[in-house]
C-alpha cells in the first residue's frame, strides 16, 4: 500500500495548478479556474482504468461505502452481508445507512467466501458486500453469480485492491458499485479521498447528488441548482484530488514493482515446509500489495511476527490479533458505544454483535499473517529480507 513512498514532481505540479487558480472547490467558478478540473480529470481517467462508465469521488473510502448504499438504495431494515475481515468501515457505513451487517466467513482467499454467504441468506438479505482484501480478490464471479439469482445489489469493497483484476477485469466493476480508497496507506493515495464506480447511470447520478447535499449539478449556477435527494457532503476537494490525478497516473508502474518483490520474496518462502499461502482466484490479478500466508497454528502465527519483527522484517500483520480489521476485537461495535448515533430501528433489529460466531473465519485468520510489499525496497533490500524471513521462521518450523 505504497502509494505515501512515490510523491514526487507529478504531484506537485498537480497541486500547484490547484493553488495558482485560487480554486479550491471541485465545481463551478468556470473562468478561474483556468481550465483545471482536477476531481473530473480523476473520476474520468479512473472510471477508464477500471472500466465502467462511471465514477464519483468522495472524501474518503468510508464515504465512498456510504455514498454507494444510498445511491443502491440499501437502508432502513436491509439485511447486508459481510466478511468479518476487512477494515470496521465496511461495517460502518452499513450500520450508518440505517441497515444491518450480516457476518458470514471467509475462505482461504480471506475474503467473504460463497459458501458462507449462501448461510448468510435470509429474506431479508438486500446487499452483499464482498471485501477484496490486502490487494486480491474474493471469489467474486461465484458471488456475482448467486447475487444475480437472487436479486441482491452486489457492492464491493475494493478500496484495498485498486488496479486488481479477476480474469482481465477489475475489481470494483463486478457488482452494481464498487468502491476504492485513497487514504495515506492504500495503493495510491491523495492524502484522504475515495471513490465509487459503476456502470448504472442512476446510481451514478443518485451517486452525484448524495455526496453534494442533493444537487443536481447541471447547469453552473449551484443556487438554482434542483435537490435530487437528501445528501450529505462527502465531497473531495480540489487539492486532493489533483494529487490523485497524478497518483493514478503511476499506478501501472506501482503494480509492475510490487509483483516483482512480491514474485521474489514469494518463491524464496515457497521453499519452506509448513508456510501456505492464500489462495488467489486469478494469480494474474493481483495487485500484490501484500504476501498473505498461513502458518501451521494459531501459536506458530503469534510466534512468527514475533520472530520476523525482532529479525527486522517490518510491515507483518498477524490480523487475528489486530485492533481494526478482524471483528473479534472490534470491542466498540461488542457494545454498540454511541450506539444513540444509529436509528432506533436499526437498534432494535441488530442482533448482539458480541456473540456473534465465525468459525471458520477464526480457524483462517488465527494462521494468516500478511506482508506488506513497498515499492521503495532496492534488489539488496529484497535479498536482505528474504534471507532474514526465512531464517526466522525456519528456527521454529
Ligand atoms: C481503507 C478502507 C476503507 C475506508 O477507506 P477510508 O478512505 O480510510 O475511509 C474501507 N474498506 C476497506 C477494506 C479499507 O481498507
Amino acid at each position: 500500500m505504497p502509494g505515501f513512498e512515490i510523491f514526487g514532481d507529478e504531484e506537485r505540479k498537480q497541486v500547484n495548478d490547484v493553488l495558482e487558480t485560487g480554486v479550491l472547490f471541485r465545481y463551478g467558478f468556470d473562468g478561474a479556474r483556468k481550465g483545471h478540473w482536477k476531481a473530473k480529470t480523476f473520476e474520468t481517467e479512473l472510471a477508464r482504468r477500471v472500466g465502467v462508465k462511471h465514477a464519483h469521488l468522495c472524501a474518503s473510502g468510508t464515504a465512498a461505502l456510504s455514498t454507494a448504499m444510498a445511491a443502491c438504495g440499501v437502508g432502513a431494515g436491509d439485511e447486508v452481508i459481510v466478511p468479518p475481515f476487512t477494515f470496521v468501515a465496511t461495517i460502518e457505513s452499513v450500520l450508518m445507512a440505517g441497515a444491518i451487517p450480516v457476518f458470514a466467513d471467509i475462505d482461504e482467499t480471506l475474503c467473504l467466501s460463497p459458501e458462507g454467504l449462501e448461510a448468510a441468506l435470509t429474506p431479508a438479505t438486500r446487499a452483499v458486500v464482498p471485501v477484496h482484501m490486502c490487494g486480491a480478490m474474493a471469489r467474486i464471479d461465484e458471488i456475482k453469480k448467486i447475487c444475480d439469482q437472487k436479486g441482491l445489489t452486489l457492492l464491493e469493497d475494493a478500496c484495498q485492491s485498486l488496479g486488481a483484476t479477476y480474469k482481465g477485469k477489475a475489481l470494483g466493476s463486478f457488482g452494481r458499485a464498487g468502491c476504492f480508497s485513497f487514504d495515506p496507506v492504500k495503493t495510491i493515495t491523495c492524502g484522504e479521498g475515495g471513490a465509487m464506480v459503476t456502470d448504472d447511470r442512476d446510481v451514478y447520478v443518485a451517486a452525484d447528488a448524495y455526496a453534494d447535499h442533493g444537487h443536481d449539478h447541471i447547469g453552473n449556477d449551484r443556487g438554482a441548482e434542483d435537490h435530487l435527494i437528501i445528501g450529505a457532503n462527502y465531497r473531495i476537494s480540489e487539492l486532493n484530488a489533483a494529487v490523485g490525478v497524478a497518483q493514478l497516473r503511476k499506478l501501472d508502474w506501482i503494480l509492475d514493482v510490487q509483483r516483482r518483490n512480491k514474485a521474489a520474496i514469494k518463491s524464496a518462502m515457497a521453499a519452506i515446509p509448513g508456510i501456505a499461502f492464500r489462495q488467489l482466484p486469478d494469480p494474474d490479478g493481483d495487485s500484490a500489495t501484500f504476501l498473505s500466508f498461513f502458518m501451521p497454528d494459531l501459536e506458530t502465527a503469534r510466534q512468527a511476527v514475533k520472530a520476523l519483527a525482532a529479525a527486522g522484517v517490518d510491515g507483518c500483520f498477524h490480523w487475528y490479533d489486530n485492533k481494526w480489521h478482524y471483528i473479534r476485537k472490534w470491542d466498540h461495535f461488542h457494545t454498540m458505544k454511541a450506539a444513540s448515533r444509529l436509528p432506533v430501528q436499526t437498534l432494535a433489529q441488530c442482533p448482539d454483535f458480541s456473540a456473534i460466531s465465525v468459525p471458520r473465519s477464526d480457524a483462517i485468520m488465527q494462521r494468516a499473517i500478511s506482508m506488506q510489499i513497498k515499492l521503495g525496497w532496492t534488489p539488496e533490500q529484497v535479498d536482505q529480507r528474504i534471507q532474514a524471513m526465512v531464517k526466522a521462521l525456519k528456527t521454529f518450523l
